[in-house]
């Protein structure tokens, strides 16, 4: 291994910009080299599934750092190439045009692409996944002359994109496999709300039905679902979950969780010295886990960041491992919906507030503890609670569902 191979950053968003950033700022001196496999500089993701769609945020508004940052800050970057292979012995990668590139550290910061249907017509003009800026531009230039939409997953990206296009005019009906929505990580109450806001707003749910097939010559001019009801719809987004892009390092032999997300320690750390991983790919240790010591593979930008932050402490060996508490964010039909620790659809819920209003935290009380917190349109209480979170408070479904009780008080009697 050569002294002077680089710091090797594969992937080329949140994660990966992120090490490079905080790898500078905290002194790192070495080359570092973001091999990415999206021919754009790294971008924001989140309004590809709102504001892009719905013309209120433009492509040239999305790039997180201007190019001078990367001259600046000497972060060479290799965009429009796929590593295909990793020579681990060696310390190289293979990339798609058949070179190679020497690595010194090397992160694992690839992302996830979205996992595709599986069903006869999948292939058919029009049916499309959301996951890349390229696939946010398609939808948006498809969409003047849509006829009706199916969304096909019923997790967060379906559920943003189809209120977004609801709010274009467009027909929407959403097809999710499960018995509810975002039944992952929501109590059955939660699901039924967002279900209802969905409803009020025109777009059509089917819960607990699988597609057949679509259907279609060429295009696709509906979706079949398997009591054989046909929706029909010019376009179909899919949004049934992603596969971590972790092939090449698994088949090296780093260790992975089921989902194929590489594990990796509070830094960051792989199995394999000098190697991280971190983001949409990485099995992070996790205080919060739902099983505790169990590697949490978390799909947020706050998680990509802080993983990312952790390994850079540990590249400058100055170690800070990531403990931050998981949160998330989703806009939905003009509701602001934000996510604290990680729960389980059998917690006990708590509502604070009026859900009917549409301003309230839903609590998640495990083993008397707080554990998650989902609000809507309440962002000062979220941020009480993402701290009530954070210090598991002990408190009673009755205190909380209070609002007269001082959860601010509450935090401060428990730190
Ligand atoms: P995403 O980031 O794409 O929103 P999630 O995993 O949060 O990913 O949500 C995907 C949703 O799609 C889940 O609610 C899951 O039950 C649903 N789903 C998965 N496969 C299918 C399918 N074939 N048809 C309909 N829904 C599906």
């Amino acid at each position: 291994m050569g002294g002077d191979a680089p710091l090797l950053i594969a992937g080329a968003s949140y994660a990966g910009l992120q090490v490079a950033s905080s790898a500078r700022e905290a002194g790192y001196a070495g080359r570092i080299v973001m091999v990415g496999d999206e021919v754009h500089l790294p971008y924001q993701r989140p309004p590809l599934s709102k504001g892009l769609l719905t013309g209120k945020t433009d492509v040239a508004q999305l790039s997180m750092r201007p190019p001078a940052f990367f001259d600046e800050q000497r972060i060479e970057l290799c965009l429009g190439r796929r590593i295909t292979a990793w020579d681990r012995e060696r310390r190289e990668v293979l990339l798609d045009d058949g070179s190679r590139m020497a690595h010194g550290p090397l992160v694992i910061a690839t992302g996830a692409r979205a996992r595709m249907l599986n069903v006869p017509g999948a292939a058919l003009q029009g049916v499309m996944p959301l996951r890349t800026l390229d696939d946010a531009v398609r939808l948006r230039e498809a969409m003047p002359d849509a006829r009706g939409v199916c969304v096909i997953g019923g997790g967060f990206i379906g559920l943003e994109v189809a209120s977004a296009l609801a709010a274009q005019g467009l027909r929407v009906t959403v097809v999710e496999a499960q018995a509810r929505l975002l039944a992952r990580a929501f109590t059955p109450t939660m699901s039924h709300y967002v279900q209802q806001v969905h409803e009020a707003h025109g777009v059509a749910v089917r819960c607990g039905r699988a597609v057949r097939a679509v259907l279609g010559e060429g295009r696709v001019h509906a979706v079949e679902l398997d009591d054989g009801e046909r929706i029909v719809c010019s376009l179909v987004i899919v949004g049934i979950g992603v596969l971590p892009n972790t092939e090449w390092a698994v088949q090296a032999g780093l260790k992975a969780d089921a989902s194929g997300g590489v594990l990796v320690d509070a830094l960051g750390r792989t199995e394999c010295p000098g190697v991280f991983a971190a983001g949409d790919c990485a099995a992070m240790a996790n205080p919060y886990a739902l099983v505790p010591g169990q590697p949490v593979r978390l799909e947020s930008i706050q998680a990509a960041n802080d993983g990312a932050r952790a390994i850079a402490s540990a590249l400058v060996d100055r170690p800070v491992p990531c403990e931050a508490v998981p949160w998330f964010w989703s806009d939905q039909h003009g509701l602001k919906l934000q996510m604290a620790g990680l729960g389980d659809a059998g917690d006990a819920l708590v509502v604070r507030g009026d859900m009917a209003a549409h301003r309230f935290t839903a609590f998640h009380l495990r083993d008397g503890r707080v554990v998650a917190a989902h609000s809507v349109n309440r962002p000062a209480e979220h941020l009480l609670a993402r701290k009530l979170v954070g210090a598991r408070v002990r408190l009673t479904a009755e205190a909380l569902a209070d609002e007269a009780f001082d959860l601010k008080a509450a935090l401060a009697s428990a730190a």
